[in-house]
């Protein structure tokens, strides 16, 4: 059992022009499964790649199991990582396929074919080991990607957007097979995706990513309920978190369109946090409820209503921001309604306009 810890470390190209990833610090726990998130270009695939030894790392150091492989090539790292696009051999049968690692690094016979054979059965790929790659499909492909990644028994595990090739139907599948092969093989793991919904369904801890820098490192709960700036609030959820841009003056928050006074407890706090009196409240769309005109926090109208199944969307503009209500699908709105709206305070989010949350 092997953890894997990032201190520090900093990745930049072009002669220090672009920074893809600036003094980030990541602790990825024996046998967890850490999902790395964020959007395009933030710097996911830069550390999975200093990770596996395929970049050097302009700053900052690495420890596999508490000894330092910074400056190790890939092949002295205990890491297998599988890629977007599955990469395998188009000449070669998918046994060979996933015999390639083993027997460039020297491995007998014997152990190669034991090896091989055990990830196929694991991966449930044991009748397609002579069939070429273009003889498979999308789902078989990636799990002989997978069967060649475990060949090698790997302490660290890490999977860069593996499943962004497939259709809907057939990653639920391999989420949850992943899922079981990391908890079956017992090693520390790092699922990259930009898809917040896949990384809240598969991660053990979710670590938000944004501009080369992490945000946040918790479980997918606490990430949720309890983000820790704007940005993470913003990029987790869907439909997404409201924000209400107010004043803070006194005890009392302005909006546009509202105003109300805090109590004492809160207010002192609040304004103590901010830099000025600027303050931005998020409000996730399920903590937003529907009540008749003059009873709520305002007064609207519904523009749309988005059928959810067994909840419903309900749009409706607040200043000049559009803001989105979930309530469940009987309840008794329609588009065009005038309605009130009111707020389920404990669930509120206070934060500086620079980002960071200023009260919990
Ligand atoms: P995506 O989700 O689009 O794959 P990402 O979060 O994985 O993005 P990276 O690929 O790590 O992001 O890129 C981070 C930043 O570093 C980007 O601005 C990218 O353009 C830049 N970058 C990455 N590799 C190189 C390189 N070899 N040379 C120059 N710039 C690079």
């Amino acid at each position: 059992m092997v953890d894997a810890k990032l201190t520090d470390v900093r990745k930049t190209f072009n002669d220090g022009q672009v920074v893809a990833i600036d003094d980030i610090d990541l602790h990825i726990e024996d046998g967890e499964l850490l999902v790395l998130v964020g959007p395009s270009g933030c710097g996911k695939s830069t550390t999975m790649r200093c990770i596996a030894g395929l970049e050097t790392p302009n700053g900052g150091t690495i420890e596999f199991g508490g000894h330092e492989v910074t400056n190790l090539p890939p092949k002295d790292r205990e890491v297998s990582m599988v890629f977007q696009n599955y990469a395998l051999y188009p000449s070669m049968t998918v046994y060979e396929n996933m015999a390639f690692g083993l027997k460039m690094r020297g491995a007998d016979r014997e152990t190669i074919d034991e090896q091989v054979r055990w990830a196929a059965e694991t991966m449930e790929i044991g009748d397609l080991l002579d069939r070429y790659p273009t003889q498979l499909s999308g789902g078989q492909q990636q799990r002989v990607a997978l069967g060649r990644a475990i060949v090698r028994d790997p302490a660290i595990f890490l999977l860069d957007e593996p499943l962004s090739n497939l259709d809907a139907k057939l990653r639920a599948v391999m989420r949850t097979e992943i899922q079981e092969l990391q908890q079956e093989l017992d090693v520390a793991a790092v699922f990259v995706t930009h898809d917040q919904e896949e990384a809240m369904s598969m991660g053990d801890r979710i670590a938000v990513m944004n501009a080369g820098r992490i945000e946040q490192v918790a479980p997918p709960e606490e990430i949720y309920h309890d983000p820790n700036s704007l940005f993470v609030a913003d990029f987790i959820g869907s439909p997404a978190i409201n924000f209400f841009e107010c004043s803070l003056t006194g005890t009392t928050i302005d909006h546009d369109v509202f105003s109300f006074d805090l109590p004492d407890s809160i207010a002192e706090p609040l304004a103590a946090g901010l830099d000025g009196d600027q303050v931005v409240i998020g409000i996730r769309p399920e903590d937003l409820g529907i009540t008749d005109p003059g009873q709520g926090l305002f007064d609207t109208r519904v523009e749309v209503i988005e059928p959810m199944g067994d909840r419903k969307i309900v749009y409706m503009d607040v200043g000049d921001r559009r803001m989105e209500a979930v309530v469940p699908s009987n309840a008794a709105v329609e588009e065009g309604d005038d309605i009130g709206v009111s707020v389920n305070w404990p669930n509120s989010h206070f934060f500086s306009p620079s980002g960071p949350k200023v009260l919990k």
